[in-house]
């Protein structure tokens, strides 16, 4: 039964996570109709704490930023790193980037902030509304031009929402990818299991890194600490879905976290005086991507167009970068400024660099460790079903030089090219890590000029060349302008 007519708006969002409602506060900001679609009540659980600092730039631009400052988050210096044999605290001030800290926060409070957000820049936020059916056009069948929704709890009371746009930030849900692309790869290197609960009254990393993330490698996996402003810690543990489920044969979860755990020293230390106040949560966090991140009139966010492995914190960075290259490729079709084939491949081609850089510098990080135990050795692997030859050439020729030549070479060059992409990231990743480790030595080594040569090569790594908002930073002749107005400029 219809209670209610259908509703029109000029862009649909579906998901009020991190993704989409930053998508939606930037296109509401923009003067367009936006309405988003959630299926839950806000503040809802979700995981995901440990923020990068670029987010803060995302923040910026879709106005939320003091409102996240104003709360009171935990603060983030950066990340307290034990892997392998080796050790590393990373600090955001010291080599690159723009911002010193960043947040770690409990998802459900930051969620709900960036919802409310988006709701009071003019975006009409429908909370317990799940989308049931996307309908697409009859002439060109791969663009969606309807959705059915329906009231959680309330069968009956469905409508369609008709829209010019949509954005699908569903997260791990992918409504377009999973039921109506079909388009979900599974990458062969990083097939994870994560295990987790929160504490209270655990010891901290000492200052100054009180507020960092603590990841420390154990034998058959990682294990991360993360402190929280309401004074609780989010404690996980992540395996080789073959170590998970060797030990799941003869053990109950309950037993494998707490012997995870006690395999580090330096979480067995921090875990010590507490105690667990949630049950254990499990997630196959296996890392997938859509084959297309856009079509005809739709775009895909956030964990719903890809997911990469939670070891480097970049899921919500992700998130935020493709809404923002999602808000700017809408922007600029409706205003004319580009062709619709023009932004979505504009967008495509951007979000999908981002990614590979991002992809291929996890597995480089996994390269660092010197031990033999599965989960490292798994993740060593790529393999063509993971980067494709045409994605490696499009993410890495602007980034490493030599790439374009070997990919005009012949046979074999696929192999190649990812063999040297992953050896170059690997030299840099290593590079940058020793240099960290030796604090006094830092500012001596890394005079002003390689200071900035590695603050560009990482930058480019997370994607952040996107937000540079300069013509060197283009791609396909399109780059993210936001002055006057947030939108996509042509190099002239
Ligand atoms: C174990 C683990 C640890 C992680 N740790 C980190 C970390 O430390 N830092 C980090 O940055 N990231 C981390 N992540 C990743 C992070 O959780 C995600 O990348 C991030 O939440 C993606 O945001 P999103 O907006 O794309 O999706 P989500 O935040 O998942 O939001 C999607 C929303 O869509 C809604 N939805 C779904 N289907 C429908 C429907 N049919 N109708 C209406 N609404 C719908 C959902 O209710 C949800 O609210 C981790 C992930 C895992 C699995």
């Amino acid at each position: 039964m219809t209670v209610r007519d259908s509703q029109q708006t000029q862009i649909l969002v579906i998901g009020g996570g991190p993704g989409g409602s930053t998508a939606a506060a930037m296109l509401a900001r923009e003067g367009f109709d936006v309405t988003l679609v959630e299926r839950d009540a806000f503040p809802r659980y979700h995981i995901g704490e440990s923020l990068l600092p670029s987010v803060l730039d995302f923040l910026d631009m879709s106005g939320a930023r003091e409102k996240v400052e104003a709360y009171g988050f935990q603060r983030k210096p950066g990340g307290h790193i034990e892997w392998g044999k080796q050790q590393w605290d990373l600090y955001f001030n010291e080599l690159t980037g723009n911002h010193t800290y960043s947040f770690q926060v409990v998802r459900s409070e930051f969620d709900k902030i960036l919802l409310d957000h988006a709701e009071s820049q003019g975006v009409k936020v429908m909370q317990c509304v799940e989308v049931q059916k996307i309908h697409f056009d009859t002439a060109d069948k791969r663009r969606p031009y309807a959705a059915t929704v329906s009231r959680v709890g309330e069968a009956d009371q469905r409508w369609d929402i008709l829209f010019d746009y949509l954005v699908d930030a569903s997260g791990r849900a992918g409504i377009m990818a999973n039921r109506y692309l079909r388009n979900r790869t599974y990458h062969d290197a990083f097939k994870n299991v994560a295990v987790w609960g929160y504490w209270k009254n655990t010891n901290r990393l000492p200052e100054p890194k009180e507020g960092a993330i603590a990841t420390v490698s154990i034998p058959h996996g990682w294990i991360w600490a993360i402190p929280l402003h309401d004074g609780t810690m989010s404690v996980g543990v992540v395996m080789h879905k073959d170590s998970f489920k060797k030990k799941h044969g003869r053990q109950e979860l309950e037993e494998i976290y707490r012997e995870t755990l006690a395999e580090s020293p330096t979480v067995s230390a921090l875990v010590a005086p507490g105690q667990r106040i949630s049950e254990l949560k499990v997630e196959t966090d296996y890392s997938y991507a859509s084959n297309e991140f856009a079509g005809p009139g739709y775009f895909l966010v956030g964990d719903a167009a890809c997911f990469l492995d939670p070891l480097l914190s970049t899921g919500v960075h992700l998130a935020m970068l493709s809404a923002m290259l999602t808000a700017v490729s809408i922007t600029a079709t409706l205003r004319n400024d580009v062709a619709p084939q023009e932004a979505t491949e504009f967008y495509e081609n951007s979000f999908r660099c981002a990614y590979m850089r991002l992809l291929v510098f996890l597995t480089a990080f996994y390269h660092q460790y010197d031990g033999k135990e599965s989960i490292f050795w798994v993740a060593r692997r790529l393999t063509t079903h993971d980067v494709p030859e045409n994605n490696i050439k499009l993410a890495f020729t602007t980034l490493m030089s030599g790439v374009e030549d070997l990919l005009d070479v012949r046979e074999g060059a696929e192999a190649v090219t990812r063999d040297l992409v992953l050896q170059e990231m690997s030299q840099r990743v290593a590079e940058n890590l020793r240099i960290r480790q030796d604090k006094a030595a830092m500012t001596a080594v890394y005079d002003s000029r390689l200071k900035q040569d590695n603050a560009s090569f990482f930058g480019k790594v997370e994607g952040l060349d996107a937000i540079a908002r300069t013509p060197e930073n283009a791609v396909g002749g399109l780059y993210v302008t936001t002055s006057p107005r947030l939108g996509l400029a042509r190099v002239s």
